[in-house]
């Protein structure tokens, strides 16, 4: 069994994309790595630098990548795994504790940190005005790591239950069908006129921001990737709108005065 040696890890945020939306923890953290670990575009963001090794992986093998940190780290290396946004959210964060459950117990000693980055949620909500302002919930639309009922199964309940709701993960090429499924849905317990928000590469030059109705956004569904963060209103969320060519701003109020079954649930 190997000796944790003096090593460090820290799983570190990167935010959505321009570099001053990085926390000055988290490129501290960087800065203090010998060895940076991640998806070989987010470690592309990070200036190379002497006395630091970049291990650059696929972005499907999280658990191997965990592993291999955790090793790393147990040799005494100060090993940083970077991911987009927030680390803990559909990210690494929760793959290295999987591993560290997993493997070997001297790991249970290392020093290991967690530093917090900006969520594509609360950036996507930053750039549309504040449609996050009552409640809300977050659910991966990918089928990889559980099955499509289980997602199916936690709209239903998020849709009836009238929060604002953030889709990571909306589609891809293995998964095409699943955000105009997870709209469809939507329509069923949402008027058509629901504001939608389909908020791709946040913080990166080729950021686009769309503000759609529901109706609309079934329709565009197939023109959303991977890069796009979709958020659906709650039945208070409302539009204001703006003089000129700016999008109008969305949000949602703090208080709320109908009860669900007032709203959503009546719907079928
Ligand atoms: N840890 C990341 C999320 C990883 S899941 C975070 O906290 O943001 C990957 C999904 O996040 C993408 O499919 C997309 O839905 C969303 N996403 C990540 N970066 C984004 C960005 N800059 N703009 C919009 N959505 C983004």
């Amino acid at each position: 069994m190997a000796e944790a040696g003096s090593g460090s890890l820290t799983v570190v945020g990167l935010g959505p994309g321009e570099a001053h939306w990085l926390t000055p923890a988290a490129q501290a953290a960087i800065d203090a790595a010998t060895d940076l670990i991640g998806y070989g575009p987010y470690l592309d963001r990070i200036p190379e630098r002497d006395g630091q090794t970049k291990h650059a992986s696929d972005n499907r093998v999280e658990i191997d990548r965990a592993g291999h940190a955790l090793r790393l780290a147990a040799e005494g290396r100060n090993v940083a795994v970077v991911s987009g946004g927030d680390p803990g959210v559909f990210a690494m964060a929760a793959a290295v504790f999987e591993a560290l459950e997993a493997g070997d117990p001297a790991w249970l000693s290392l020093p290991i940190t967690v530093e917090p980055g900006i969520t594509a949620m609360l950036a996507s909500a930053a750039r549309a005005g504040a449609p996050l302002g009552g409640d809300f919930c977050a659910i991966s639309l990918s089928d990889n790591l559980k099955p499509w009922e289980v997602v199916t199964a936690r709209l239903e309940a998020v849709l009836k239950a009238d929060f604002v709701i953030c889709l990571y993960n909306p589609i891809s090429k293995a998964r095409p069908w699943q955000l105009r499924a997870a709209l469809e849905l939507a329509t069923r317990h949402r008027e058509a006129q629901t504001p939608v928000i389909f908020a791709r590469a946040v913080g990166r030059p080729d950021e686009n921001l769309r503000i759609l109705t529901l109706a609309e956004a079934l329709e565009a569904a197939a023109s959303a990737d991977m890069a796009t963060l979709v958020t659906i209103g709650a039945s208070s969320t409302k539009l204001i709108p703006r003089p000129g060519e700016a999008a109008p701003w969305v949000y949602t109020p703090r208080s709320v005065t109908k009860s669900p079954s007032a709203t959503s649930q009546g719907r079928t």
